[in-house]
């Protein structure tokens, strides 16, 4: 089919973090771009559990922290292991985080993501809301030209498409980059906004007025490969569960059950106490890793974040905004080229992986491509917060007039009621290094 490529330069699908930084590149370079979204603005459809880490904005703003709508800027992180009557914590503070150019944040995504869209259309981007790219349009050589939309006078037509629709990419599939199904390395995310009184919080969480807390937690999904989280805002608490997929098809559990019993856990329970639910939502997230993304360009098209499996979700990180921005960032940048070059075939196209294998976005994911697995893995999941925590029950049971018990013995001893091999937990230590090196 011709098809008329001179409506735009590029089509940009998607007006996530991704999608707005790419369009953002393609902009500043002085090119015609779209920004789709299919919700009314952007952000309004996207669910995340709540925190950023914003120095990848110091690309798109200089001093991004001074006008970026923020809730809360994380200053304490918690890493916390459940079993159904016990928990432990690692529990991490620092006020250095408090200042520019911080650490993490919380924000809404109806928030950070239409105020980084409108860094796209300041930069020249024309954003089109309420619009499904429903097709990928093809020349007759097979190149990606353009989008249809649900439009009635929908086709966007332009020699280079960016696919930054999210996890599960729908265009990403249809360009036949990914696999049509693939339910072992997805987890769905579910996730209740709680209010409570800003004093209140402040006061439970042992926060100044604009300090946050992220908790990230492992243990507390019962049957299922998965984790915890919490984080707070300036008025509500998120907190949410993150579940594999097939081992939840597998346990005939409905995530809202298992998210209701971590909330009257006793260590949640008073954390939420008096709370009011405001929302619930949910969403995929890839797991895959490096070692699962697929082709990130193919003749005409570019992947980016979600639609790419860039998210790094691993245990102690679950990291998807900064690295959908990073990878939108280079996307934009190497359309960009490619389109200065008149070469967007997938040779044209092809420097956007080495691109990206320069910043983290490539680097972390590939440094901690057994990451997830190591998390995701039976031990990790279900023995291990167990064994942690008996361990230190009988080390702070004080058992007079029982002598203390000896550190290695109390560890045998825990393991064997356990029935963990000892061997099994050198391996698994080991394995975490290298996962974690
Ligand atoms: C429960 C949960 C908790 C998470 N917690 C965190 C966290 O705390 N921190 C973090 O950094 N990451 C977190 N993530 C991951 C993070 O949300 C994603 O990695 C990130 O949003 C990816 O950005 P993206 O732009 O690639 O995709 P998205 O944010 O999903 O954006 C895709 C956009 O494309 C639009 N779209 C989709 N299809 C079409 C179409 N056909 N036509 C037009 N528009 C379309 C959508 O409406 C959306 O605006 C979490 C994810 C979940 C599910």
């Amino acid at each position: 089919m011709p098809v008329d490529e001179t409506q735009f330069d590029a089509v940009v699908v998607g007006a996530g973090p991704a999608g707005s930084a790419a369009a953002l590149e393609l902009a500043r370079a002085g090119r015609r771009v779209a920004l789709l979204e299919r919700g009314p603005f952007p952000g309004s459809k996207n669910v995340y559990g709540g925190v950023v880490y914003g120095r990848i904005l110091d690309e798109v703003a200089e001093q991004w922290w001074s006008e970026v709508p923020v809730q809360r800027w994380v200053t304490r992180r918690s890493t916390m292991m459940l079993t159904p009557t016990q928990s432990i914590s690692v529990d991490f503070r620092s006020q250095d985080w408090s200042g520019p150019p911080h650490n993490g944040m919380t924000t809404y995504r109806a928030d950070f993501d239409s105020w980084l869209a409108g860094k796209a259309v300041g930069a020249g981007a024309e954003l089109i809301t309420s619009t499904v790219a429903t097709e990928l349009l093809r020349e007759d050589t097979g190149r990606i030209v353009g989008v249809r939309t649900d439009r009635p006078d929908g086709d966007l037509c332009a020699p280079v498409v960016i696919a930054c629709d999210g996890v599960n990419s729908f265009l990403a599939k249809s360009a036949g980059l990914l696999p049509a199904a693939d339910a072992e390395h997805h987890t769905l995310g579910v996730k209740e906004t709680l209010a409570l009184p800003r004093g209140v919080l402040e006061d439970r969480f042992g926060l100044g007025p604009d300090d946050g807390l992220d908790i990230e937690m492992v243990g507390c999904t019962g049957p299922i490969a998965g984790g915890g989280f919490l984080y707070t805002n300036k008025e509500t608490v998120s907190i949410g569960l993150v579940l594999a997929l097939s081992d939840l098809a597998r346990s005939g559990r409905r995530p809202e059950e298992l998210l209701a019993e971590l909330k009257a856990h006793p260590s949640i329970a008073p954390m939420l106490r008096g709370s009011e639910l405001k929302e619930y939502s949910a969403h995929l997230i890839p797991e895959g890793g490096y070692d699962h993304m697929p082709r990130l360009a193919t003749d005409g098209l570019l992947l980016a974040g979600d639609a790419a499996g860039m998210c790094l979700a691993a245990g102690i990180w679950l990291e998807g905004v900064n690295f959908a921005i990073g990878s939108g960032l280079v996307a934009g940048r190497t359309a960009a080229r490619a389109l200065d070059r008149g070469d967007v075939t997938a040779a044209g196209l092809a420097q956007y992986r080495q691109r990206l294998a320069d910043t983290f976005v490539l680097a972390d994911h590939r440094r901690l491509r057994r990451a997830p697995g190591f998390v995701l893995s039976p031990r990790v999941q279900h023995e291990y917060p167990g064994l942690v925590c008996d361990f230190l029950q009988h080390l702070f049971t004080v058992d007079n007039p029982e002598p203390k018990p000896r550190l290695g013995a109390l560890l045998r001893r825990t393991a064997r009621r356990r029935g963990i091999k000892l061997t099994d937990l050198a391996r698994d230590a080991l394995a975490g290094m290298r996962a974690f090196r």
